[in-house]
């Protein structure tokens, strides 16, 4: 049976218009479910009984369960049981600008990158829909918060899982649904190239984040296994093909791994393959797990490699770090989890 909160209002007025009822129930529906938030079909009382039957046999509007949660002063991370026992984690980080919520998109992940946590549990299966959303529901539930901002870099590679993507996309999106802005929306991706060029045509004004973390292949190819089938070139060639088409700036994020990739060549390297590109460089000080060998960057490392970036006209930023004290490296809840349980 499927999830209605796996639905987007154009598949839901379809449903209708299937069963000779009326379109606009969708929308009805829709306020229930994303302005009132009830968890029940009983609760939607202006729709008729016999529908209400109907949606009961037709849908599931079941939850996700939290089976972990912690916090730090401006960080709660949450890690979440699917119906079929599968675990994600999602985490929340609060801003000054307002409260972020970092979700995943797939049970494990394939992409092999050397240095992250979700890889080493290989990929079980996509998320549905309905559990990407649910995540969203479920933190703001559990808060008594509204979630601002959305950025698609919990487990998972989301371009892996593009349709139920884009789906969740257009709920979270949907004035009459979720209703978060796109320019408050980022997806991030290892750089699945023929995606990042569907993505392109989407006409969507959601951010586009890329997961460099190198200045060249030789780098690149040791970090991230993926670079073996979309080189840094080809990435370039189809970020710029999606600058050109949706007029957006686009950002790169630089995982800082000591003595793998962040020495001053590396910094002059990078910024001479950025050159003239409408992005901007996203610095992340390594989160260190128990489990892997890769080092953070000590502070000045960082500092230098960013000044070099600037001296360069490319724009940068350091991330601020979150959550190093409650696992928020991703995937590391779940991976400590498992390996514990
Ligand atoms: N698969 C997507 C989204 C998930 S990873 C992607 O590759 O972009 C989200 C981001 O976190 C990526 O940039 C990833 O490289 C980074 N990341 C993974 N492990 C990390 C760690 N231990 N510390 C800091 N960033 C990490």
């Amino acid at each position: 049976m499927k999830n209605i909160y796996g639905y987007t209002i154009e598949k839901l007025e379809q449903y209708f218009t299937n069963i000779n009822d009326k379109k606009f129930r969708a929308i009805q529906i829709y306020e229930w479910l994303y302005k009132k938030r009830v968890t029940s079909f009983d609760s939607m009382n202006n729709i008729k009984k016999e529908i209400i039957e109907k949606l009961k046999k037709d849908f599931s509007i079941s939850n996700i369960e939290i089976i972990n949660k912690q916090t730090d002063k401006d960080v709660v991370k949450y890690l979440f049981k699917l119906e079929d026992n599968s675990k994600v984690e999602a985490v929340l980080m609060k801003h000054d600008y307002g409260n972020s919520l970092c979700v995943s998109s797939q049970v494990g992940c394939n992409m092999g990158c050397a240095f992250c946590e979700s890889g080493r549990l290989k990929k079980v299966r996509n998320l549905e829909v309905h559990e990407m959303v649910l995540q969203i529901l479920t933190v703001e539930k559990d808060l008594n918060i509204r979630v601002s901002h959305i950025v698609v870099m919990g487990i998972g590679e989301p371009f892996d899982n593009y349709d139920n993507l884009m789906d969740f996309l257009n709920i979270i999106n949907a004035p009459k649904g979720i209703d978060i802005g796109a320019r408050h929306i980022t997806v991030s991706t290892c750089g699945i190239v023929p995606k990042i060029k569907k993505f392109a045509r989407e006409q969507k004004q959601v951010n586009l984040a890329i997961s460099l973390h190198a200045p060249n292949d030789k780098i690149r190819n040791k970090i991230m296994k993926i670079n073996k089938v979309y080189t840094i070139n080809e990435i370039i060639e189809s970020v710029k093909e999606y600058i050109k088409l949706t007029n957006r700036r686009v950002t790169f994020e630089y995982i800082m791994l000591y003595n793998i990739n962040d020495s001053i060549e590396n910094a002059v390297e990078l910024s001479k393959i950025l050159k003239g590109i409408n992005c901007y460089v996203n610095i992340i000080p390594y989160n260190e797990t128990s489990n892997i060998e890769f080092k953070k960057s000590p502070k000045e490392r960082i500092m230098a490699f960013y000044d070099i970036l600037k001296k360069n006209n490319i724009n940068v930023t350091i991330r601020k770090e979150f959550g190093s004290k409650v696992s928020a490296a991703c995937g590391q809840l779940r991976s400590n989890y498992e390996e514990e349980n």
